[in-house]
């Protein structure tokens, strides 16, 4: 087994944006950092940063990225004592978490008990409505039949939500507005749920018309300490997924917050969880609606370090080496608001992929400002992995500012030679209906003017 003490060197079992992130935090800890990479990613960034690197493997996520004997071996011949996921990939698999752990390694995340009780979203539900967090309503469980489905419909009422119990990025997730649509939501979805997760268990809920999107930070020490870090409010999505992310949220009070925090960091004390988590709320007329959790490091994790001035992936090294957090709920405050944009390598009208050599990179600057991205002029974002390329951060005493510092920023940003989503973000933060904070999930769908 690991023994205590702070971790000498850490292997970061990820790419991108996300592996440079983690070797940050690293390096101002005086830990050392192991880069893996496919053949695709001889030249990344994460590879020419990092202490050492080992190559895993062809481009195929599934032959390096998620090749677990190679990335096993390769914390082994360099001498890692503990191994971070990232997000994405290999960061919500259990029997990973389990395998690091029985070759020595540090697991930088909860237990496999926690991460595989979350990854299927009905034992997840079920371990919340134990702990007393409320829930949307919908099926006590998986659905056996078609017939169970119209049962549990009829006594939540239409529009009702198809979902896989072991989803992920939006998929096999189906809407019935009607009785009449209910057999086709059930058959599309356990299809698509077989086809992307190898499990076509399925459940039900009740489809809100009109919730926003609201996530709580925590963090939790192996002595049972847990504190959040206040909210992030992720309605601005397109298919299910978030592009645009806000902390606090325009909609919630510090009251309303501190409630809801409290429920969940007792509730997650009581659980013996670990390491850094998201809760995932629907928030509708004055209620949150517990949807999931997922028991990692987020894409959108900085806006929530903006407000709080904390090093997330720096806690969760301390955490994970077996230190104690060190500080109480009582002094985490949040200052002033963050938003961050993702900004992807895609055509910001049809969102077709565009991969490529990037000419020109330029990245913003100034006051409040923060670009976590791997772009670096001259370098080919390759063909084979998540179109994300740039987070854009900005921090403003206000919304106000933060909005007009992002406007700001966005146009300073050049990524020359492959198309982005960039004039899009534009777009967004000049829209009067986005700076007045009033907007829900489905808003966005509307504005790019596409239907989920
Ligand atoms: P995934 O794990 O596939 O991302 P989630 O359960 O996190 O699935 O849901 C993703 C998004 O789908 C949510 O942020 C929300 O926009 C929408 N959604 C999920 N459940 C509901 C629901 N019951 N009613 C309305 N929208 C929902």
């Amino acid at each position: 087994m690991f023994k205590p003490g702070m971790f000498k060197k850490v292997l970061i079992a990820n790419r991108g944006e996300i592996a440079l992130r983690v070797h940050r935090a690293c390096q101002e800890m005086a830990i050392r950092t192991v880069a893996v990479h496919s053949t695709a990613d001889a030249t990344a960034m994460h590879v020419r940063l990092a202490d050492e690197s080992v190559c895993i493997g062809p481009p195929a996520a599934r032959d390096s990225y998620l090749n677990v004997a190679a990335i096993l071996s390769a914390a082994s011949i360099t001498g890692a004592d503990a191994i971070h996921p990232g997000y994405g990939f290999l960061s919500e698999n259990a029997s990973f978490a389990e395998m690091v752990e029985a070759h020595g390694f540090a697991f930088i995340g909860p237990t496999a008990e926690h991460i595989r009780m979350m990854g299927d979203k009905i034992a997840a539900k079920d371990a919340m409505r134990r702990l007393g967090v409320p829930l949307v309503p919908g099926s006590d469980g998986a659905l056996e039949s078609l017939e169970e489905a119209r049962a549990v419909a009829e006594r939540i009422m239409y529009p009702v939500l198809i979902k896989a119990a072991a989803g992920g990025g939006g998929r096999g997730m189906k809407v019935a507005h009607s009785a009449d649509e209910l057999e086709e939501a059930w058959r599309v979805a356990r299809t698509e749920a077989k086809a992307a997760f190898g499990n076509d268990a399925v459940y039900m809920e009740k489809y809100l018309d009109r919730p926003r999107h609201i996530e709580l930070q925590v963090m939790a020490d192996m002595h049972g300490n847990v504190v959040h870090f206040g909210e992030r409010d992720c309605s601005l999505q397109r298919r299910h997924q978030k592009l645009v992310e806000e902390a606090g949220s325009p909609a919630l009070t510090a009251a309303e917050r501190e409630a809801i925090g409290a429920q969940v960091t007792q509730g997650l004390s009581k659980l013996g969880y670990r390491n850094a988590g998201t809760l995932e709320f629907l928030w509708q007329d004055g209620q949150f609606s517990f949807i999931e959790m997922n028991t990692r490091l987020q894409v959108e994790h900085p806006v929530t370090e903006m407000v709080c001035g904390v090093d997330l992936v720096k806690e969760q090294l301390r955490v994970a080496a077996g230190e104690r957090l060190g500080y109480a709920q009582e002094d985490i405050s949040f200052t002033g608001h963050a938003i961050e944009c993702r900004i992807t390598a895609e055509d910001p009208e049809s969102f077709a992929p565009s991969p490529g050599r990037v000419n020109t990179y330029h990245a913003p600057g100034g006051l409040g400002v923060r670009v976590d991205s791997a772009l670096y002029s001259g370098y080919a974002v390759p063909p084979h992995y998540d179109s994300l390329v740039a987070k854009l951060v900005v921090h403003g005493k206000s919304r106000a500012e933060a909005i007009s510092r992002m406007r700001r920023a966005l146009s300073e940003m050049v990524v020359d030679g492959i198309r982005t989503t960039l004039p899009l973000h534009q777009r967004i933060m000049e829209d009067p209906q986005f700076q007045s904070g009033d907007y829900t999930i489905h808003w966005l769908e509307r504005f790019v003017g596409l239907r989920g």
